[in-house]
């Protein structure tokens, strides 16, 4: 019974992980004036690849069909649209908090599958999903200790100019 949840979640975490890939994508292009903030995003598109690479490979050493990987987009329409309709002004501090929002997201769905796969003894899977775990609690904290200064940031660049510096 547990290795059929197993293989949905190793499904639901690979879809969950391609449209992050998205999401930082979308994001990293729009920010300009964030370095740090941009160069995190860029660390964690990277890591974000991986992770579906290292799911993929789990799924198929378990022998679970990877192009038939489950829709995950209806549980996801409201992060999608937070990051994906940033084109207010002040997306920088939104896509900060969806981000962060998202990262909380990913470490609850790794701490599910963990358990699962301990439960179905998977060791393998619980030792590739802890690490992804770490990248996910490691981006997760970095956005939880940068959302107040990038907001600072951001409100002192909107006073400075009103026009074109909200990025
Ligand atoms: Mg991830
Ligand atoms: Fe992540």
């Amino acid at each position: 019974m547990e290795a059929k949840y197993l293989e949905d979640w190793l499904r639901d975490a690979h879809a969950m992980e391609k449209q992050a890939e998205e999401m930082l994508k979308a994001q990293a292009k729009r920010i300009e004036h964030y370095p740090t903030l941009r160069a995190r995003i860029d660390q964690h598109l990277h890591e974000t690849e991986h992770q579906a690479e290292k799911l993929e490979r789990l799924m198929n050493e378990l022998g679970i069909d990877t192009s038939a990987v489950k829709d995950m987009g209806g549980k996801l329409t409201a992060f999608g649209q937070s990051l994906g309709g940033m084109m207010a002004g002040d997306e920088v501090v939104k896509g900060g908090i969806a981000s962060y929002a998202f990262e909380c997201f990913e470490i609850a769905n790794y701490k599910a599958l963990i358990a699962a796969a301990e439960q179905a003894n998977q060791p393998e899977v619980v030792r590739v999903c802890r690490e992804i775990l770490q990248e996910e609690q490691a981006m997760a904290d970095w956005l939880d200790q940068h959302l107040d200064d990038t907001t600072r940031t951001f409100l002192a660049r909107a006073d400075d100019n009103d026009v074109q510096a909200k990025k």
